[in-house]
Formats: C-alpha cells, structure tokens, sequence
C-alpha cells in the first residue's frame, strides 16, 4: 500500500535508536487501541490511530516508505505519546518504545516539524543552563504580573493568545538545590531520599514543591536535594532528542548515585517515567550502563514512594468531592493508579470519585500543547465534560503538565473546580491550611 508513496530518495532506520522491529511485530492489527487514542478520537483518521502509527514505522523498517517523507514525520509527532494505547491492546505492543525511537531516528534526518524543531532547541538550552532558565522565568513573571499584559493578549493572534493561556503563572520564588540542599524528617528520620527539583516545577510550581517536602519530612523522610542536578530531560527524550536526554541523565546519574538513598522522590510523573528509562536509554554505554540500572530501580513516584512507605494519617478534614486525574505517564507509563487513589481517601471528610474515561489523556502531553494547540484543545474538552459531570469540588493530580492545561481549561470555561497537586492536598490535611 505504500509503494505509491516511495520517495525518490529513500533514507530507513539507522541501526542505533531504530524502533525494534520484534516490537513492531506484536501488533496484530486488531484496532482495539483505536477508540482508547485522544488522536484518533478527535481526527478519524488511521493513520493518527496507534495502528496507523505502527504501520507507518513498519513500512519504513520495511523500506516502502522513506523516514524523510513529510506524512511520515507529521504523524509521529502528532502523538500525544500518552501510552494510552499500550494499556488498551490485548498484544502487549510496547507503543512507546517504537514511537519515541522513531521520533528520534526523524530528528536525525532533520526533518522533524518546524515547531518540535524549535522546542528542541529551546529547551536543549534552557533546561540544559539552570540559571538561563531562572533569569528567563523572572522576565517571563515581570510580564504576567505587569499591567501590559493585557494590553499585549488584546493585539495578540488568537492562537497565540491560546498559547499564551496555557503557560503556568511563574512563582514568587523558585527552589534552587545549590541555596536549598537538605530538609530534615520532623521527628526520628527513617528515610534518606533525593529529590528532583527538575526544570519547569522548580520555576512554576514552586508551591508543589514546598508541599511535597513538608509531606516527605512528616512522613520520616530526610530529604536531600543533590545540588549538581539538572532538568531529567522528559520533555527532550519524549520528542526524540535523545542525545541531549542522553548528557542529562549522566550527569544526574552523578548527582544521585549515592548509597546513602534509600529512594529518588518525583513528584512529576513525566519526569519519574523519563528517570525510570534511564536504564534503557544508557543500556549501551560501557561507563554508565551499570550506574543507569542501579539509579532508575530507585526512583519512586512521589505518591508510588508514600504508599510504600505507609503514611501517617492527616490529622485535618477537607471537605471534597474529589475527581483524581490520572497522569498518563503515571497511569500507563509507570502502572500506578491505586496509589494515588488510596491516599486520597485517607484523608477524613473527602469522598473520591472517578471521572468518566480516566485513562485519557489530557491534551497537555509535554509541549504538545503549545505547538499543536487546536487539537490539544479539543482533546482537553473530553475531560473537561467529564469534570463537569463528576460534580467534582477539587481535580488532583500528579503532574504538572496536566494540572496547568486542565486549569487554563476550566479558566476559560468559568468551571468552579479547583486543581491541585496530590502533595497539596496531602499537605493541606496535614497543616490545616485551606485548599
Ligand atoms: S500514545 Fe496516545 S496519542 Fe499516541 S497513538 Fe497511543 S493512545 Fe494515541
Ligand atoms: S491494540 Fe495492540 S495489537 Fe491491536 S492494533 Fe492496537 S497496537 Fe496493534
């Protein structure tokens, strides 16, 4: 079927990254995926289904199709990469390894979209430059807090004042490891662990930080932020830019790589997938192979970590209706959905509802969002109806990523519901404060 497609000048899968092809045989073309894909959803077309998607990588592995042709590329990156798919399909087709190796073998042709192009870029250097970051989150907070603002929305193109809608509000602070090393256990310390203040949650969502410390440190935990850590790099490796994936991770594989932890705490479940592939990303790399394997088997979700270790119960009631959204890099990247869930109801007052379809995804997917703005809309509608009609007083979540789009969503639909991160609300049960 793709004959009529083959390019004049035809370029297949290096060796090295190619999607595995034992991989891609699994799939039996049973289309049970295709109904459970936010993609496919939305657009009705095949070749936006995970089958579609697995074809397309087939026919390049097969040499039909060329892994420069523009098709090729816009339907690898159309993907939310959500693994929404994995959980749905009776043959165990391990989507996520194929797509993002394909992804990554298209930027190595440079012929990946213009915009995943750019974000590559920027974050390579942003994320990569902690204090570039830092200074650029503080003009980014002059904006947002400046009366302009609204001046400039007004003039703005409407996608861009889409775009603009979804980037989260910039804290008053940020959490920095070189000035915030080390927060002790209240009370007798039975745990040592290291913490990831990563890259956008360490600028944006400083709060949820603060929050999921005083929630380790009552639960026992002393809790160590390594100083020579940097962004994970889960945004760079989601969108096939693995060799900068590759320099991050070594050197955080030097910063946590320390027999003193009994875990690595994350409390973004984009990041805490990224950091358990750190094994398979560096599986090839005769210094850091060994050390990868050791690191990724210590790496606990933030609430995978608390139900493990057993928490105290919260001495403070909230009254809520709560409606847990499960982040699809928790939910079908890393399996966790029970955690989450049994912690929310340890806290008295609160009754916990399910959302209807909650293994979809969001629209948020990383920088999915700002570059394919329309389409991440109109998938986040789907799960804004099904907030709607859960009654829902609080969204929890687990990952920073969906609680900002889920939030800009609910903002622009005047929906009186309020996100908030599970280590707020734990927090919140704790402290007695408001939530
Ligand atoms: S990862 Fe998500 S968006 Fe991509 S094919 Fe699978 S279900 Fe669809
Ligand atoms: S459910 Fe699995 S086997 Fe069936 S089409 Fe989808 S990926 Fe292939």
């Amino acid at each position: 079927m793709f004959d009529s497609m083959k390019p004049k000048e035809f370029i297949g899968f290096s060796d090295f990254d190619a999607p595995d092809s034992n991989v891609v045989d699994t799939c039996i073309h049973c289309g049970l995926c295709l109904n459970e894909c936010p993609t496919y959803r939305v657009l009705r077309v095949e070749m936006d289904s995970p089958r579609g998607r697995i074809q397309l990588i087939n026919a390049v592995n097969k040499g039909h199709l060329s892994l420069n042709d523009e098709s090729f590329q816009k339907h690898m990156f159309l993907c939310l990469d959500c693994h929404g798919c994995e959980s749905a399909c009776p043959s165990g087709v391990e989507y996520g390894s194929i797509l993002e190796a394909a992804r990554t073998q298209a930027n190595q042709v440079g012929r990946e979209p213009r915009g995943i192009k750019i974000a590559n870029r920027i974050m390579k250097h942003l994320f990569g430059n902690p204090w570039l970051l830092r200074s650029t989150a503080k003009m980014l907070r002059a904006y947002q807090r400046s009366g302009f603002r609204d001046l400039i929305l007004d003039m703005l193109p409407e996608r861009l004042r889409l775009m603009e809608g979804l980037t989260p509000a910039i804290s008053s602070y940020f959490i920095h490891p070189k000035t915030m090393s080390h927060v002790p256990a209240l009370g007798k310390p039975q745990y040592t662990v290291g913490f990831l203040s990563g890259c956008i949650m360490s600028v944006a969502f400083t709060h949820v930080h603060e929050a999921s410390l005083r929630v380790l440190a009552r639960n026992g935990c002393e809790v160590h932020l390594p100083k020579d850590q940097i962004c994970c790099g889960a945004l760079n490796y989601h969108n096939g830019d693995r060799a900068t994936a590759r320099t991050w991770a070594k050197r955080n594989l030097v910063a946590f790589d320390d027999p003193k932890y009994d875990a690595i705490v994350v409390n973004s479940a984009g990041c805490g997938s990224t950091m358990k592939s750190w094994a398979d990303l560096l599986q090839q790399d005769p210094e850091f192979s060994e050390v990868a394997d050791r690191v990724s088997k210590k790496v606990y979700d933030f609430s995978e970590w608390l139900a493990h270790i057993g928490i105290q119960t919260p001495p403070n009631k909230i009254d809520a209706r709560v409606a847990y959204q499960d982040a699809c890099h928790l939910r079908h990247a890393q399996g966790i959905t029970a955690q989450p869930r049994d912690l929310i109801s340890r806290v008295s007052g609160t009754t916990v509802v399910d959302l209807d379809q909650p293994h979809l995804c969001c629209g948020s997917a990383g920088v999915y969002s700002a570059i394919n703005t329309d389409l991440s809309l109109q998938i986040l509608d789907e799960k804004l109806d099904s907030i709607e009609s859960s009654h829902a007083t609080h969204i929890i979540t687990t990952n920073p990523g969906c609680q900002s789009h889920i939030a800009a969503g609910l903002n622009r639909r005047n929906q009186d519901v309020k996100i908030v991160h599970i280590a707020e609300f734990l927090d919140a049960a704790y402290e007695g404060s408001d939530i």
